[in-house]
C-alpha cells in the first residue's frame, strides 16, 4: 500500500486504516499476520518533508525458535518517522539530521510505501529469540519429539555419545 503525497493538501492530516492481512505486501516470511492490521497516522507536511506519527496494532504468527512451533504475538507500537523525498537527499546537511537524531527515510515520486513502514516496525518489534512461552523445553535432540506436549522415552536414557569418553576420564 502507498501513501500518495500529492492527494494531500493539508500540513497536517490524520488517517485511520484497517488493513486485511492480505493487503499487507510481506518482504519475507519471518512472520505471518494473523489479525488485521488496524493503522493510525498523523501526517505532519512541511513544505516536502513529512513526520508520520503513527500507532499500529495487529497480531503476528511466528515460530517458537526452540520448538518451531508457531506462536501468536500481539503487536502494539507507536511510530515517529520523517520522509525527505529522494532527490533532495543531497540538500540535506548530514549535521541536520544528526542534530535531531530522527530517523530518516526517503519517498520516490510522491508515494509514501506504507508496506515497508510496517515492515520495519514489525521486525523491530520481533524479540531476537522468538519464544512460544519463556521457559519452552524445546524439541529433543535425539527424537526430535516437542518435550512441550509430551516427555519422550529416550529423554532420561539417552546419553550423548560424545560425551562418553569425557566420562571415562572423571571416573
Ligand atoms: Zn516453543
Ligand atoms: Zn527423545
Amino acid at each position: 500500500m502507498q501513501l500518495d503525497l500529492s492527494r494531500i493538501g493539508q500540513n497536517k492530516c490524520q488517517f485511520e486504516w484497517l488493513l486485511k492481512p492480505s493487503e499487507v505486501l510481506q518482504a519475507d516470511n519471518s512472520y505471518h499476520i494473523v489479525r488485521p492490521v488496524d493503522l493510525k497516522i498523523e501526517l505532519y507536511k512541511d513544505k516536502k518533508r513529512i513526520h508520520l506519527i503513527g500507532q499500529v496494532l495487529t497480531e503476528l504468527e511466528l515460530p517458537c525458535s526452540r520448538c518451531l512451533e508457531p506462536y501468536r504475538m500481539p503487536i502494539d507500537v507507536g511510530f515517529d518517522h520523517q520522509y525527505l523525498p529522494v532527490e533532495e537527499d543531497l540538500e540535506v546537511s548530514e549535521a541536520e539530521v544528526e542534530e535531531e537524531e530522527l530517523e530518516i527515510s526517503y519517498y520516490k515520486e510522491a508515494l509514501i510505501d506504507i508496506n515497508a513502514l510496517l515492515h520495519e516496525q514489525f521486525c523491530l518489534a520481533l524479540p531476537m529469540k522468538p519464544l512460544c512461552i519463556d521457559n519452552c523445553r524445546g524439541l529433543c535432540v535425539n527424537c526430535g519429539a516437542n518435550l512441550n506436549t509430551s516427555p519422550c522415552s529416550c529423554e532420561t536414557d539417552w546419553e550423548d555419545p560424545r560425551l562418553e569418553p569425557l566420562k571415562n576420564l572423571l571416573f
